[in-house]
């Protein structure tokens, strides 16, 4: 499979039928797994066997769609979680404890900054947060001794800018620490950031993996590049011998290729258990199975609005990555010839109250905190997923009081064109 072009791994990557098997992915609806020992099962707690015994930690039917994923990243390991949200958070927390450090770019999604900023840092975890177009001497700056990671987004959400990943990976490697990359806007089909430098992907599934709507869920891939032995002093959790998992040294057991995910399931998932339901992991590889297919519609749809938005009067402004002008046009032409995703953020004249009564003039793009669906769908930022956010935080992270993010479908694009004019000529 790892020779096949990315279009066949979305289809049938992760997993291979054998003669009379399904010829859909099983879903393996059972919490646990019968054994015939208790030997046979102590091999599997001690990792000295792979295999089956509770489906808070690994179900099969999980496995073989993060499997896909991974092929898709081009990693080497990877696991489901429950929401993209607790894939963050363990990819952060697998590597800094309390009293470490963290260099985050300042456009992330407003989630992932409240848990940066205010849950994990109550866990005694500091970010410094850093603009994705700051100097380099400013994202030196940043880096303290007990800093653990690098984390950033490859299309920032919403802000939507695009994050120079062979940079951010160039000062990680510098100080000796990985670059988490949360890819979830560009997915694999138009970034795979492993090729870029990075160590480690982050997906919410829940947005075009799934494409549909239909279930809230998150990945994490390694890269198996970062050699955490070399780097011992400054990961003691993958370097030394976990006391909770009998004395096992992930990163001399698992190597470089293994390790990290091993400890996120064996340490993370195990003591706060976010999995992803078989159910919805078998949804989620429906929507990866035509993923490829739906990214490039996305696209071409969010490039045409962004078109007829930027000549419209009414529009103060248009972010967009694939559209000429744009400040990120380059880093986008870089990193994502093929195309960068399919939602478009602009100021519509008049600020935050002409914001939100043009959005309740459209007919086809509904008012959803969702973006990455199927059918078309709009919010008002400032005033939902980052309303927790000061004017200063707001200002950082890319969102003004009049944006609208507008997350194109895969309706028809002149349909989604005409009904945006009709409703800025109904706030005329
Ligand atoms: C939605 C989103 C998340 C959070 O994912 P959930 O599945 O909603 O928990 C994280 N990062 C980005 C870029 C997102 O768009």
């Amino acid at each position: 499979m790892s020779n096949y072009r990315i279009e066949t791994k979305c289809v049938q990557g992760g997993y291979t039928p054998g003669n009379g098997e399904p010829r859909q992915i099983p879903i393996v609806q059972s919490t646990t797994f019968k054994y015939s020992t208790s030997e046979d099962m102590g091999k599997l707690f001690d990792l000295e066997t792979s295999g089956y015994f509770y489906s808070r930690l690994q179900n099969p039917t999980c496995d073989t769609v993060a499997a896909k994923i991974c092929a898709l990243e081009g990693g080497t390991a990877a696991m489901l979680t429950s929401s993209g949200q607790a894939a963050n958070f363990y990819a952060v927390f697998n590597i800094a404890n309390c009293r470490d450090h963290v260099v985050a770019s300042s456009t992330i999604y407003g989630g992932t900054f409240n848990l940066f900023s205010v849950t994990m840092k109550k866990m005694g975890i500091d970010f410094t947060f850093v603009a994705p177009n700051c100097s380099d001497e400013e994202l030196e700056a940043a880096f303290r001794p007990n800093t653990k990671a690098v984390f950033g987004e490859t299309i920032a959400n919403p802000a939507l800018t695009v994050l120079d990943i062979e940079r951010f990976a160039k000062a990680a490697h510098e100080h000796h620490v990985p670059l988490i990359i949360d890819n979830t806007f560009a997915t694999p089909i138009n970034c795979r950031p492993f090729e870029w430098g990075a160590d480690i992907v982050t997906h919410s599934t829940t947005k075009y993996m799934d494409g549909h709507a239909s279930g809230v869920g998150g990945c994490i891939v390694d890269s198996g590049k970062f050699d955490w032995l070399a780097n011992a002093d400054k990961f003691p959790g993958l370097c030394t011998p976990d006391d909770s998992y009998h004395g096992i040294t992930y990163a001399e057991k698992f190597g470089k290729e293994g390790a990290f995910i091993t400890k996120a399931t064996a340490q993370l998932m195990r003591d706060f258990g976010s999995t992803q339901s078989p159910q919805t992991a078998f949804l989620l590889n429906l929507g990866l199975e035509s993923l490829h297919v739906r990214m490039a519609r996305h696209c071409e749809n969010a490039l045409a609005v962004a078109k007829f938005l930027k000549s419209h009067n009414q529009i103060a402004w248009v972010s967009y990555p694939s559209l000429e002008g744009d400040p990120y046009y380059d880093a986008a032409k870089k990193y994502m010839p093929n195309g960068t995703c399919g939602v478009v953020s602009f100021g519509v004249k008049g600020g935050r109250k002409a914001a939100e009564a043009f959005m309740g003039h459209l007919n086809i793009a509904a008012i959803e905190t969702h973006v990455a669906d199927a059918r078309s769908c709009c919010l008002h930022p400032a005033s939902s997923t980052h309303r927790q956010m000061n004017d200063e935080e707001l200002a950082a992270a890319g969102v003004s009081g009049d944006l609208v993010r507008l997350s194109c479908g895969l309706e028809n694009a002149q349909d989604l064109i005409e009904d945006i004019a009709q409703a800025l000529d109904a706030i005329k």
